[in-house]
């Protein structure tokens, strides 16, 4: 055989006994275990040879190494200006959950909304805006308890094209001002709903007549609205999960087709009341697993009605579908402070809204400027040089790299420092089960995996193969 040209740089994993490789574009197949010692010993046989070729595997042309350097470009995140506002009127809330993300301040508390200044550069950042669509999340404590300053910031934007608001709620109050808010077409409702009503109180609501409340409101904007309008989102405590059926059952029975499981976020209240969440990639990933199982079993017995988890369905389109990068918790580079920022309420900007936790919490400083003055600082530079996973020498060699992200945050958050080893870290740990459930079920035979792979990617027909192999 002739010395081949422009050799594959392939890296390689073994999932559930299959041997899956990957090269820096993401494109993926499965093989013989010793396929790249063979590679490297030029003993190929003509059928791996051709497979290779093929599939421009090999680039033994000009073209072909122009084409791959544009594929990889395609999997690096390209984004210029801002697209993306969370807004944080108000610290207070009406509620004290005990994984609490932030740190959060009394319902009758003072000092601890929006001042005058601070609502006239925000709505004067959003005047100025000139772009074509911007998503704006009002974050809190509790926004509805400042529904004035969530219309005002509607209205400033109102020349904007393509304009949405999410508003996170926790549903204890509704009056009539809320729900004009929630009547306007832009404009999307998200909530907490930790499964069962019990496992609600016990997280959340703590006593019956705030639970009672909370399902009310919940009804009553599920009658008014559907389920179209309103996401709702469960938290996890890893340690002790709800049961999977009870908690599936809860978002069923309401409408909901897509269920985003959060762990327990170390941050904020969370990391002084549940310290145990500093690791979760064991509890959590065994939970995870079973849980997308549940789906694909409960989605193959209830083929009019598919339910996804949000993350693991987006993990699974980053693998097949490249440019995917408005995900901020799962992209490289993931730059800070370009197309999303987060204002708090006193005018404070942070990175993510993690960021703004830790800093609350009084763990670190990651403020990256203010309304007034603006946020191209040195700060937001120095969080940038390290917000990409190509320079990792553990990354550079998983076969998960090109779909797989960065997210320093989390990584100081946890251990105070950005240059663990890769492997190390919570976030490895967690995204690598979370590929190697991705990569087993794409190289599953049985037609129920399949079927609910598809309607996650959204395919449509039953014969699809997603997976190749040699
Ligand atoms: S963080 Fe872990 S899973 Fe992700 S690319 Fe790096 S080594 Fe792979």
């Amino acid at each position: 055989m002739e010395e081949l040209d422009g050799l594959p740089n392939l890296r390689s994993r073994t999932v559930s006994d299959r041997h899956i490789f990957a090269n820096e574009e993401g494109r993926f197949f499965k093989g013989q275990h010793d396929l790249l010692s063979r590679i490297g010993s030029n003993e190929l046989s003509d059928q791996e040879l051709k497979f290779l070729q093929k599939r421009h595997l090999i680039k033994s042309s000009k073209l072909v190494k122009h084409a791959s350097l544009f594929a990889q470009a395609r999997r690096k995140t390209n984004v210029e200006g801002l697209e993306y506002l969370i807004l944080v009127p108000t610290l207070r809330c009406n509620l004290a959950c005990s994984y609490c993300q932030v740190s959060r301040a009394n319902e009758n508390a003072e000092g601890y909304d929006w001042d005058e200044a601070t609502l006239g550069q925000i709505t004067g950042l959003i005047k100025q805006f000139s772009g074509r669509s911007l998503k704006i999340e009002f974050q809190g404590g509790e926004p509805t308890l400042r529904p004035d300053l969530i219309s005002a910031v509607l209205d400033a934007g109102s020349h904007i094209p393509d304009m949405t608001a999410v508003i996170c709620t926790n549903l204890q109050r509704l009056d009539e001002e809320i729900l004009t808010i929630f009547n306007r077409e832009n404009v999307q409702i998200s909530t907490s709903l930790d499964g069962s009503l019990i496992t609600h109180k016990a997280q959340r609501t703590q006593d019956d007549a705030s639970t009672s409340q909370f399902e009310r409101n919940l009804s009553l904007v599920l009658k008014r609205y559907g389920p179209g309008k309103i996401s709702a989102l469960p938290t996890v405590n890893p340690n002790d999960p709800p049961e999977i059926d009870s908690l599936v059952e809860a978002f069923v029975s309401r409408g909901f087709t897509s269920i985003y499981l959060r762990p327990i976020n170390y941050q904020g209240f969370a990391r002084k009341q549940h310290p145990e969440s500093i690791e979760q990639s064991g509890h959590w990933g065994a939970y995870y697993s079973k849980f997308i199982h549940r789906l694909i079993a409960r989605n193959w017995d209830n083929r009019d009605q598919v339910i996804e988890e949000t993350y693991f369905s987006h993990c699974l389109n980053r693998i097949f579908k490249p440019g995917l990068d408005r995900h901020v918790d799962l992209r490289s580079p993931n730059p800070v402070g370009v197309d999303y920022i987060v204002v708090d309420f006193d005018g404070k900007i942070y990175p993510t809204d993690e960021a703004r936790m830790l800093s609350r919490s009084g763990i670190i400083d990651l403020t990256i400027g203010d309304i007034a003055t603006g946020w191209d600082s040195p700060e937001r530079r120095a969080l940038n040089e390290a917000s990409t996973n190509a320079d990792d020498p553990d990354c550079q060699n998983c076969v998960y790299q090109p779909y797989c992200g960065r997210d320093i945050i989390d990584d100081i958050s946890r251990y105070g420092r950005i240059d663990l080893r890769r492997h190390e870290t919570n976030f490895c740990k967690r995204h690598m089960s979370i590929f190697d459930l991705a990569f087993s079920l794409i190289y599953s035979n049985e037609d129920a995996v399949q079927y609910s792979l598809r309607h996650w990617l959204g395919l449509s027909g039953d014969s699809i193969t997603l997976g190749e192999s040699i």
